[in-house]
């Protein structure tokens, strides 16, 4: 808590009934998996996303638990940072499956706009909602191991976007060297978009490959769902992780 959550109007947020605690924690396996006390923080932090953010499901119906199950998956990544690095957006839309979006592209030399269309799971504006299709969510909770998250990736791009645009680079805690995290991070990127220029295989979803802000949010999902095959493929980048996320609650 800092002072901020005291100032008026700040209320703490109702607290989520035993029963439907119970509920979502019976659907969340990485929720499951933590020690008591991050479990009840996460509890706390889930309350308190439930009561500052405004979930809009479009073309679908939510009930309690899918809407927690939502706030607990967003607020795993915040465990040890604090909730204060969700702050800056309000929105989570949610589509019952992919959705389509038009991307624009605007190139500040040539003043040309691009727009293309792209069927996506997942969505994160720099200022805006964060988007979720319920389909992506549902799988990763029925298959929590299997190295994809779209919450967990989407909400990387938000931390990374906390200071300008996504570049792999979230505002970090005392504790982990900005130096270390860039050249790092950089080091990684680079292996990866070579072998996948090369045409070799990657021990990482190529998509990584992207950008470098793609590459922060994918191995983020690696973090919370296949830290094994993180750490056997880029073992700095997982201390890293390690360091800012907390210990991952996979097995
Ligand atoms: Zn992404």
């Amino acid at each position: 808590m800092t002072w901020f959550d005291w100032l008026p109007g700040r209320r703490p947020p109702p607290p989520i009934a035993e029963a439907l605690w119970r509920d979502a924690l019976a659907a969340c396996p990485l929720a499951q998996r933590l020690p008591t006390d991050e479990r009840q923080r996460l509890r706390l932090l889930a309350a308190r996303f439930l009561q500052r953010k405004r979930l809009y499901p479009t073309g679908i119906e939510l009930d309690e638990t899918q809407r927690l199950l939502i706030a607990m998956q967003a607020c795993l990544p915040v465990l040890r940072i604090g909730f204060r690095a969700l702050r800056g957006w309000q929105g989570v839309v949610i589509y019952p499956g992919e959705f389509k979006v038009r991307h624009r592209h605007h190139d500040g030399s040539t003043g040309v706009v691009t727009e293309r269309d792209q069927v996506l799971t997942g969505e994160a504006w720099q200022i805006g909602p964060l988007v979720l299709s319920w389909a992506a969510v549902q799988q990763d909770l029925a298959q929590p191991w299997d190295g994809y998250n779209v919450v967990a990736h989407e909400i990387a791009h938000k931390l990374d976007m906390l200071d300008g645009p996504p570049d792999g680079v979230p505002p970090l805690p005392r504790g982990i060297s900005r130096r270390a995290w860039i050249d790092t991070f950089q080091r990684a990127y680079d292996g990866l978009a070579h072998a996948v220029r090369r045409g070799q295989p990657a021990q990482i979803d190529t998509y990584a490959a992207t950008n470098p802000g793609e590459y922060f949010a994918v191995v983020s999902e690696l973090h919370f769902s296949d830290p094994t095959r993180l750490e056997r493929a880029e073992p700095r980048v997982a201390s890293l992780l390690r360091a800012y996320y907390g210990p991952s609650p996979a097995p």
